[in-house]
């Protein structure tokens, strides 16, 4: 098979290999990698229907990681979907009032993020391998909370890796924040920040770019790399999860081949969603992409009037994960969406650093059919946490209420049929004290820790494991930082 190659969404005009693209993380102009074209696999589309996760998993991303052996990337795919995860279907589909749930949280930290960073580190460990890379590889993330733990948790002891995370310090759950701060593994660094989300990713797309320490590094023989979504092996293996619903709606008889549906997917820095774009493209009858915000609704108002205006008052939700005003992977939808256009990118995503905002053309806009953009309240989360748990007894997670409320005010507003994915992104088990003080507010003066086992009573799901002793495990980091000394302290763990 001929190589697929990656260049810049800004068009520095170098083209790497997937392996390299994977390694770099982002390319050096701070654009993103994106693919020459998204490879298609309609021609043969049915006769993937019946594969189990892996061999799926092997069938898409073999398309984009072009360079890896057959045996090589087999070997990612064992050891990132193996016991760590709660279900033999890895990713199950459950239905409850008529809608169906895919439950991306069986993973070793109970949020969506593992289905990509349970493999990443693999994927980067044999990239290296392929590259003759033998520097230490140093992972550098912001977390709105769920990546942060995935990628720890993923890179934990993985030789000739270390890892760094920046949470915000006050943006986080309380189980969120517990499962990072007692992370075990010597080569696991998390620093919290005094400052949101944002200020965290544009501290670390800061620290990227920044020819002095990246000097300082190679003397040291230590190069970056990004867990966050912008890395194009985070987005690959999420890809895979839109086939594999696809296909579990064909093999239960609730659709016909080639029929329609939707998907609605509570977002945040656009990753998630962009996957199912890119799965549509691949040839999955997807209708449309249900792109689903909390209170921060800069997605929303983009989709619906083609101005991106970051410029807004920033809301602390009960779904953090989504918490967000820069999304990065909408790069790789504008450039899409021009035509490949890197110049027009780069001059919108420069507006955005400098101005705070952009404005794609009417042709740009006309091309965002493929989306429908909604938002919920806190209110209308709540509510329908409540409802679809009264109606059904089936529990959801503060993120994918959002997304799930969302899909109640579409159907109101949209006669429209279709079977209808919403991806469940966390386990409730993660936002307790949000999720119980939903259905009754009495739950409201619990604790977090309290209410597990509340919870799992209630909805007669066992607590996770992961989540059993969380509370009286011991705090292993404790370092804090203004959101301006975010440098500063990778020098110092990096001793630099
Ligand atoms: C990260 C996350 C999201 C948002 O996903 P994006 O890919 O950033 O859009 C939604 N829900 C949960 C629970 C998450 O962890």
């Amino acid at each position: 098979m001929d190589n697929l190659y990656y260049s810049s969404t800004r068009g520095n005009g170098k083209k790497v290999l997937p392996s390299e693209a994977i390694i770099q993380g982002i390319a050096e102009d701070g654009g993103l990698f994106v693919p020459d074209y998204i490879p298609s696999l309609k021609d043969k589309l049915y006769s993937l229907k019946n594969l189990s996760y892996k061999d799926l998993a092997f069938s898409v991303m073999s398309q984009f990681f072009t360079d890896f052996a057959e045996d090589e990337l087999r070997k990612c795919i064992d050891e990132a979907y193996d016991k760590k995860f709660h279900s033999e279907f890895i990713a199950p589909l459950v239905k409850a009032d008529g809608t169906f749930f895919l439950e991306l949280f069986h993973g070793p930290t109970l949020a969506f993020k593992d289905m990509a960073l349970s493999i990443l580190p693999h994927l980067m460990k044999t990239a290296a391998k392929k590259l003759n890379i033998e520097d230490e590889i140093v992972i550098l993330t912001a977390t709105s909370g769920d990546t942060g733990k995935a990628a720890l948790q993923g890179f934990s002891g993985v030789e000739g890796t270390k890892i760094i995370v920046f949470y915000p310090e006050n943006g986080v759950s309380k189980v969120q924040k517990k499962q990072m701060i007692t992370q075990e593994g010597n080569n696991t660094f998390v620093v919290g920040i005094n400052g949101n989300f944002d200020d965290a990713q544009t501290g670390v797309k800061k620290i990227f770019t920044s020819k002095n320490i990246k000097d300082k590094m190679k003397q040291k023989k230590m190069m970056f790399s990004s867990a966050n979504s912008i890395n194009i092996g985070r987005l690959v293996p999420q890809v895979v999860y839109y086939f594999n619903a696809y296909f579990m709606l064909l093999r239960r008889g609730e659709i016909k081949e080639g029929e329609s549906i939707n998907f609605v997917v509570p977002t945040g820095n656009f990753g998630d969603i962009l996957a199912g774009f890119y799965a549509k493209k691949m040839g999955i009858p997807i209708d449309k992409l249900i792109c689903a915000s909390n209170d921060n609704k800069v997605l929303y108002d983009f989709m619906n009037t083609g101005v991106y205006d970051r410029k807004r008052k920033f809301y602390t939700t009960i779904s953090p994960s989504m918490d967000i005003l820069i999304s990065s992977n909408l790069e790789r939808l504008i450039y899409e969406i021009s035509e490949k256009n890197s110049e027009k990118t780069k001059e919108m995503m420069d507006m955005l650093m400098n101005n705070g905002k952009y404005k794609i053309t009417a042709e740009m806009k006309n091309k965002l059919s493929d989306f429908y953009g909604g938002y919920a309240t806190e209110t209308e989360t709540r509510k329908s946490i409540k409802e679809l748990y009264d109606k059904s007894g089936y529990l959801m997670d503060t993120h994918t209420a959002v997304a799930y409320s969302v899909y109640q005010k579409y159907k109101e507003n949209i006669h429209d049929s279709k079977k209808t994915v919403v991806v469940s992104t966390a386990s409730p088990f993660k936002f307790t004290k949000a999720v119980m003080s939903s259905i009754d507010e009495k739950y409201k003066d619990y604790d977090d820790f309290e209410l597990i086992d509340i919870m799992s009573s209630m909805s007669g799901i066992d607590v996770p494991e992961e989540i059993k002793n969380l509370d009286k495990k011991p705090v292993l980091h404790t370092a804090v930082c203004e959101k301006e000394d975010m440098l500063e302290s990778v020098e110092k763990i990096l001793k630099l």
